[in-house]
């Protein structure tokens, strides 16, 4: 044995890479190579003041159910919050579960919400349809400038909610700017990360206080199972975030657990060589005289480069173009891909193209629609894995066609 201790026990010290491969793994009494699957509901104890003391909260990490307690999911938590920077986490069984639990264990009747109203079809409705039916007003502004949050807070406002970037037309929202207006105002900020990943954007070092993720996306990223988390404070998370979960039990099941943890080991990878490529596709896309325009974050035309500079490392995996010729020279191009598939999901391995006008983005009014950059022509395209020069012949192909 060597007579030094060893800095690198410390998984806090390990690189973001090291992390998404080693980051809060358990081995059980078989020292097993790869995560294990703890495939079981319930636990039994030794004995009943055992039982006594964990239902006390006394023995720290115990597990008594896994409606909110289990090994495998605790170690998909423990890699999440290193590879965040976050001191806690809770795992759920989808992207809207976790969104639902980070809004609604934050506020009760009588309390105000802001969001911005370009957001995620299922986080727009949580906040402006379903919040209200229980008392909880809510606001949505125009969220490219921070002036508008300030000007929708209330004394009850309990909750700032935004996406950055946001979907599908990748508009940006200064995190930064309006934390310290929340904060100004006693509400807590979170923010969604899905569309820069936990690689490319930290908000909660620039002051969100809940961080969430459809691990469905980017974390699995292949197409196989649905996930959420939600990251923050320990005092948040093991407080009004797991009492939520525990009670209404949106729980992350084992298997899908594992299946996440395994998608974390190539997360870096694969969210790397997708951002490559969705540069290159963007900047190939740029000058296309059948394109009105390309929305790309870190591409120098994008509105607010300089903020999306700033607060993002890289530009994201998603890009959006709009088409000239409206909803027919969209559906054209569309139905003349070859190797992009035409689906709603995002952050695969698989490219993917989608319609929001007809599709994720068909329950709002033409009116909202407009407002958030939802034209007719508007196609969002989620870049994958494949050769992006494929995916630019792809394209340059369905493009003549139109
Ligand atoms: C997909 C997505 C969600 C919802 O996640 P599910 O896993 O599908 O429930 C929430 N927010 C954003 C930005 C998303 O892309």
């Amino acid at each position: 044995m060597s007579k030094e201790k060893n800095p690198l026990l410390d998984p806090a010290r390990h690189s973001a890479a090291t992390q998404m491969v080693h980051g809060g793994g358990k081995r059980s009494s078989f020292n097993e190579t790869s995560e294990a699957i703890f495939l079981n509901s319930g636990y039994s104890y030794p004995s009943s003041e055992h039982a006594e003391l964990l239902f006390q909260g006394k023995i720290p990490g115990g597990h008594n159910y896994s409606r909110f307690a289990n090994p495998t999911v605790d170690m998909f938590q423990e890699r999440m919050a290193l590879i965040e920077g976050a001191e806690a986490s809770r795992a759920f069984a989808s992207g809207m579960a976790a969104v639902t639990n980070a809004v609604m264990s934050q506020v009760r009747a009588g309390d105000h919400i802001v969001a911005a109203q370009a957001l995620f079809g299922g986080c727009r409705y949580v906040v402006e349809d379903y919040a209200p039916r229980f008392g909880v007003e809510s606001t949505l502004v125009d969220g490219r400038d921070p002036e508008n949050f300030a000007r929708a807070m209330k004394p009850n406002t309990k909750v700032v909610f935004i996406e950055t970037p946001t979907n599908p037309t990748l508009e940006l929202v200064d995190i930064k700017a309006v934390a310290e207006i929340a904060h100004a105002h006693g509400a807590k900020l979170i923010v969604d990360n899905v569309f820069s990943t936990a690689l490319y954007q930290k908000p909660l070092e620039l002051g969100a206080d809940l961080v969430t993720y459809s691990a469905t996306k980017h974390i699995d990223g292949q197409g196989r199972v649905l996930g959420g988390i939600v990251l923050g404070s320990k005092a948040l998370i093991e407080g009004d975030v797991h009492t939520f979960l525990r009670q209404t039990g949106a729980t992350l099941s084992a298997f899908n657990a594992w299946v996440l943890l395994k998608g974390l080991e190539t997360y870096a990878l694969r969210v790397k060589q997708m951002t490559d490529s969705a540069e290159k596709v963007a900047e190939a896309l740029g000058a296309h005289p059948k394109i009105n325009r390309v929305i790309y974050p870190h591409h120098k035309s994008h509105p607010r480069y300089e903020l999306a500079k700033r607060q993002m490392t890289r530009g994201s995996t998603l890009l959006a173009l709009d088409v000239k010729g409206g909803q027919e020279a969209a559906f054209t191009l569309s139905d003349s891909l070859a190797v992009i598939l035409i689906s709603n999901n995002l952050g695969d391995a698989k490219s993917l193209i989608t319609h929001p006008r007809t599709t994720t983005h068909a329950r709002l009014t033409e009116e909202v629609r407009l407002e958030t950059g939802v034209t007719p022509g508007l196609l969002r395209l989620s870049v994958g894995l494949e050769d992006p020069d494929d995916l630019i012949a792809d394209l340059m192909f369905a493009l003549d066609q139109v």
